[in-house]
């Protein structure tokens, strides 16, 4: 066989280029907030939360309270989960090095890592309370150094989300707001007369809140573009088509708009998943997600052997990749493109996204070809700096920047390296 076997195909495959309606809302909810703050702030929570508190904001009082609400086993795993985080960030903020080099006897050129000023974090929580993303950008942000972050999330159905609201208190944001969707990462990045403006913005959500992202980067930093979830399963004739199909099924529940692929040697496992799949659906708590997702945009593909499995699954460059394959590290060496790998049958995509350390806010739609997920490297910004200490150095480099820039018809450049030349080295100026 050589050419793929479709058992499965999706009805829309996910496209980076998103959804024009979705853009046009967004860019229309953004535009108001620029020109009315507040105002449009609390009009739009209410016309797609229905949610309209006297503050946004939680006091202090307010956050003990709800903290209050949430039971001891809860905030318990809480704190165990963002330790984990914070570890694995940890290590990641300390492969950043500063560093000082001296190219030419006298010219000192360096490095630094410094964070940004003030950081927003979103956890999403349209359809659940996405506690764990609460961690993923508020930990990381603290691990890199940042003074100020600003968190959001939304009410679910008119409801305090306590478990997210605790998790983004303990990992340390300053200000926390129940502000959900476009309004909360419009009013974070454009700052309002209540709620001000954050320098990088952080965290997943739905195609709405990536839309919003997108649309706002360069007014203000951003993350990655982390919009609905996607799931791909590389899984070859010894995989365990129940585990496969519960797998995939984990992540489908995200949402109707969640791609879930298998990608196989096996055209026997290929179908005992598909089965396994059809029968778990229906008693599924989450199925009506989970079997929306799997209707429009589940694809089960087999391939001729696993080195085409691993070649053709780089193509997707899936926010997560699950090998369940007899030597899981083979796709260390076979594959590049994905937001997250996780190797083998003891780990799964769920410990990713909950309770490992990793990050879960990883890159979707296709966007893994160009840039992995969220890390302390995100909050932090390397920066440069070069002094030159010696006359005759800087007469030296006057002269090659005089000739450099006069190539590309720079005279003002030019003069600048000319005058040192001359200052430092003695040269006439011929203008
Ligand atoms: P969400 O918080 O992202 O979005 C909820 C908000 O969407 C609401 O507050 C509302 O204001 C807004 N909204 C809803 N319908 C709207 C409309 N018609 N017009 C304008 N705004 C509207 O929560 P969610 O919807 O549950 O989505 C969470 C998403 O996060 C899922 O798609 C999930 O797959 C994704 N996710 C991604 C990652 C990642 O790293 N890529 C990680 C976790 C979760």
């Amino acid at each position: 066989m050589l050419d793929p076997l479709y058992l499965k195909t999706a009805a829309t495959a996910p496209s980076s280029a998103g959804d024009p309606a979705v853009a046009e809302t967004v860019r229309t909810v953004l535009a108001d907030i620029r020109d009315r703050g507040d105002a449009a702030v609390r009009e739009y929570s209410e016309k797609f939360d229905k949610w309209s508190p006297e503050s946004f904001k939680l006091s202090d009082e307010k956050i003990e309270e709800i903290i209050s609400s949430v039971p001891i086993e809860v905030l318990d795993d809480i704190r165990t989960v963002q330790e984990n985080v914070r570890v694995f960030a940890q290590h990641q903020r300390d492969s950043l090095h500063d560093f000082e080099i001296e190219t030419a006897p006298g010219v000192h050129l360096g490095q630094r890592n410094l964070p940004v000023s003030a950081a927003g974090a979103y956890a999403p929580g349209g359809r659940y309370p996405l506690v764990a993303s609460a961690h993923m950008t508020t930990v990381t942000a603290k691990v890199a150094g940042v003074p100020h972050i600003t968190a959001c999330t939304p009410p679910i159905r008119g409801e305090i989300p306590a478990a997210t609201v605790a998790a983004f208190h303990l990992a340390g944001a300053h200000e926390i707001y129940l502000l959900g969707g476009v309004q909360a990462v419009g009013a974070m990045a454009l700052g309002t007369e209540t709620i001000s403006k954050v320098d990088m913005l952080a965290g997943p959500g739905n195609a709405f809140v990536a839309e919003a992202k997108r649309q706002l980067f360069g007014e203000v930093g951003i993350d990655l573009f982390a919009g609905p979830t996607e799931v791909l399963v590389v899984a070859d004739s010894d995989a365990d088509p129940f585990i496969v199909a519960v797998d995939l099924l984990s992540q489908a529940e995200h949402g109707p708009d969640s791609p879930a692929i298998l990608i196989t040697e096996s055209e026997a496992l290929a179908r005992a998943v598909i089965e396994h799949i059809d029968a778990l659906l229906p008693d599924m708590p989450t199925r009506d997600f989970a079997g929306a997702a799997w209707r429009d945009h589940g694809q089960v593909i087999v391939v001729a052997d696993i080195e085409a499995a691993y070649a053709l699954a780089d193509t997707f460059a899936s926010e997560h990749v699950q090998i369940l394959t007899s030597e899981p590290r083979r796709a260390l060496d076979a594959m590049t493109n994905y937001g997250a790998l996780f190797l083998g049958e003891k780990t799964c995509v769920s410990y990713g996204d909950k309770v490992i350390g990793t990050n879960h806010t990883l890159p979707t739609r296709h966007a893994a070809r160009y840039t992995g997920g969220l890390w302390v490297g995100k909050y932090i910004k390397t920066v440069t700096y070069q002094e030159v200490t010696d006359a005759a150095a800087s007469a030296e480099l006057g002269r090659l920047c005089g000739r450099a820039a006069r190539v590309e018809y720079f005279e003002g450049h030019a003069r600048s390296g000319d005058v040192r030349a001359a200052k430092f080295g003695g040269d006439n100026l011929s203008w």
